[in-house]
């Protein structure tokens, strides 16, 4: 079912009766190619990508409570890409490009804003901090403005500049930055994912992995045993007690793809 402006109308002048469920509930199949334990939105974005791009079937994504009810489901909401370091800034403006087209590309509202983002300078100390970040943020390819605090005040004039606790010197801005509801980005991407055949099994929660000879045959889980060529485990926080069960010495969050 594809979105848009009619549908809602028609839809309205209908009775909104024609609306079905977002995605599938299927059982999980005794085998898949590739089984991604946790539906959050780094491991329903996994899907998406491995079935849309690397046109990959016979995927699942395990998730022990429900889609998108994890981190994803409760953090600022903030997008940007106004990072320091070389190994971070390109990694994040590749995200902001992705965010820029993401709803069109996956047909789901996720109320992406860039509405632009600023920090404000306070120290004479932090103002040498952001003018060095924004400095690096421009060599890296990214928007970034210092403002001085005559430019902050034209855009926030209701705010105390003097007399404020922490007085306002300036600030850093990403004019492209801004907000996005990310639980919506996981149903968007959860939607984009099921309609591509990828099974979204939520309730079931993997609780160990079987490996023979080094090689994974697949996942135990609440819902059985569920064989697996590949698995790719993205369960934020729960990957230090998750990944030992699978032999992987890690650090405390990341994403493991063990073949
Ligand atoms: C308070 C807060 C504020 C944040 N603010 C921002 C922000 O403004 N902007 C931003 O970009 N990022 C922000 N983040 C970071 C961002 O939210 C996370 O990096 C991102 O949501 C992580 O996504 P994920 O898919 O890796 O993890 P999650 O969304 O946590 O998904 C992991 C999923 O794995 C499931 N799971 C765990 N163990 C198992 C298991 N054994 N079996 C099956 N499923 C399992 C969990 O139930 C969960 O649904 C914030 C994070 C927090 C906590």
């Amino acid at each position: 079912m594809r979105y848009s402006g009619w549908r809602v109308i028609r839809e309205a002048l209908t009775g909104h009766k024609g609306w079905g469920p977002v995605w599938r509930d299927p059982d999980p199949q005794p085998a898949y190619d590739y089984v991604i334990v946790g539906g959050g939105g780094h491991g329903l974005a996994t899907a998406y990508y491995l079935a849309k791009e690397f046109r990959q079937a016979r995927i699942a994504v395990l998730e022990k409570g429900y889609l998108g009810g994890g981190n994803v489901g409760r953090n600022t909401t903030i997008i940007r890409s106004n990072y320091l370091l070389d190994g971070n800034e390109p990694f994040y403006e590749f995200s902001l490009k992705l965010w820029e087209g993401l709803e069109q590309d996956f047909n789901y509202n996720a109320m992406v804003s860039q509405r632009g983002i600023i920090n404000l300078i306070h120290t004479d100390a932090q103002r040498d901090a952001f003018t060095r970040r924004g400095n690096a943020m421009i060599l890296n390819g990214a928007d970034a403005e210092m403002l001085d605090r005559d430019q902050v005040r034209a855009i926030y004039p209701f705010l105390d500049f003097d007399n404020a606790r922490f007085p306002i010197k300036g600030a850093l801005m990403q004019r492209r930055g801004g907000t996005v509801r990310h639980d919506a980005v996981a149903w968007g991407y959860a939607r984009g994912a099921d309609s591509r055949g990828v099974d979204l099994i939520q309730n079931c929660e993997v609780t160990g992995m079987r490996i023979e000879g080094g090689r994974i045959l697949g996942v135990e889980t609440t819902r059985g045993f569920i064989g697996a060529k590949k698995v790719g485990v993205a369960v934020a926080g729960n990957a230090t007690p998750l990944l030992p069960i699978a032999g992987c010495a890690i650090p405390s969050k990341c994403t493991c793809i063990r073949p």
